[in-house]
């Protein structure tokens, strides 16, 4: 007979992960090695984490027959990007565990949330406000100063949605831009921070209130997508740990069973504000494939599957490069450095900016 630990999906389980990207392919690797069986659902044909389970269902988010089945024929769910519909997160979770739990889901869904969710915990955001119309812009302009960022509530990612005002840019001009989100979304003024870095850190945390937090990353963008992320950010340890902090403090705050990836400004006098959060796996832990003893990937499992967490521990130091659209093309060249470790997401078009893969050179710690 098969033993399990208390609280815990006995091996065989099987854990549904809401999204198909890179992220639930990880995530359907770490869950393989523990035992577990992924079933993805997704819209998609072929999609990354498609790929390595034996179980998917391609159907839309409202598809309330195909996601009662799903809820039907698995144990937990989880979700590898936060974009989904909240009213299938919530359909889900009367019917199965969804973890994290779909308020979760509402609140990083939303910049606006998001920020009042920081505030009401104590946690410095940059200046911010909703903005409603163009007098109300005005008036927003005149309380946080310039340079400053307009940006939809929803739905913006990776730089997508923003404007940015500077002191020779006239609110009526950039106005119409918004238009559309003003009306589905909403849309907020943020302060321009004139950060010395962006750091991310990932909290895990278990139904039991256990927590862990990777150290403090180092992230560097292109055109507003995540570049290369090095490990660890060089940062004072006293900073670092403020960082973690910060991390274990919106875990609890938010009453989190999974992950959460906080990013972060740091500013020239080392003052830390949040700039966003997501509830999954983060494109800037993927380096914790490689150089810790347990994964990112791994930690969400533990932490669904009701499994103790594992070390955070970091083994090497590392610098995480994305393979953004065609830079896959010469992706096999990096394995000429025996350091290094590739991952490729299975994605059958490199457009550009598309993530497509990444590498990781791991070094050694002095
Ligand atoms: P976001 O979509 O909020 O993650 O923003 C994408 C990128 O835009 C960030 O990684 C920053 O580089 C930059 N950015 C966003 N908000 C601000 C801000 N308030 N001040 C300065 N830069 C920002």
């Amino acid at each position: 007979m098969v033993r399990r630990l208390e609280g815990a999906l006995p091996p065989g389980a099987v854990i549904g992960v809401l999204g198909g990207g890179q992220l639930g392919r990880m995530t359907a690797t770490a869950a393989a090695a523990l035992g577990y069986r992924c079933h993805v659902y997704c819209p998609d044909a072929d999609s990354p984490a498609g790929q390595v389970t034996s179980r998917a269902t391609r159907a839309a988010y409202d598809d309330e027959a195909a996601l009662s089945a799903f809820a039907a024929a698995v144990d937990v769910v989880t979700f590898e990007f936060e974009n989904i519909p909240l009213a299938t997160a919530e359909f889900l979770a009367e019917r199965v565990m969804v973890r994290p739990r779909p308020e979760i889901l509402r609140i990083c869904q939303n910049r606006l949330r998001e920020k009042d969710f920081c505030r009401q915990n104590e946690v410095p955001t940059a200046p911010y406000t909703a903005v409603a119309d163009l007098p109300e812009l005005r008036a927003a302009l005149g309380r946080i100063g310039r340079p400053a960022i307009l940006k939809t509530a929803e739905l913006g990612y990776d730089g997508k949605g923003q404007a940015r005002l500077d002191p020779e840019t006239t609110p009526e001009a950039i106005w119409p831009q918004m238009a559309e989100a003003v009306a589905t979304t909403g849309v907020i003024l943020e302060g321009f921070v004139d950060f010395k870095m962006e750091v991310s850190v990932i909290v895990a945390r278990d139904a039991r209130g256990a927590r862990q937090t990777y150290v403090p990353v180092e992230n560097k963008h292109k055109q507003h997508i995540l570049d290369q992320t090095l490990v660890p950010a060089r940062l004072p340890e006293r900073v670092s740990e403020k960082a973690e902090g910060i991390a274990r403090h919106l875990a609890e705050a938010i009453d989190l069973v999974g992950l959460l990836a906080i990013e972060m400004f740091v500013t020239a006098d080392d003052q830390i504000l949040v700039n966003e959060l997501a509830p999954r796996p983060h494109n800037s832990g993927h380096w914790t494939l490689d150089a810790c003893i347990t994964s990112q990937f791994e930690q969400l499992v533990r932490a669904v599957a009701g499994l103790p967490l594992g070390s955070t521990e970091r083994l090497a130091d590392a610098v995480m490069q994305n393979l953004l659209g065609d830079a896959v093309e010469s992706a096999q060249e990096a394995l000429r450095d025996p350091r290094v470790k590739l991952h490729l997401y299975g994605k059958a078009e490199a457009r550009p900016g598309r993530k497509m893969g990444h590498t990781t050179r791991l070094i050694p710690r002095g």
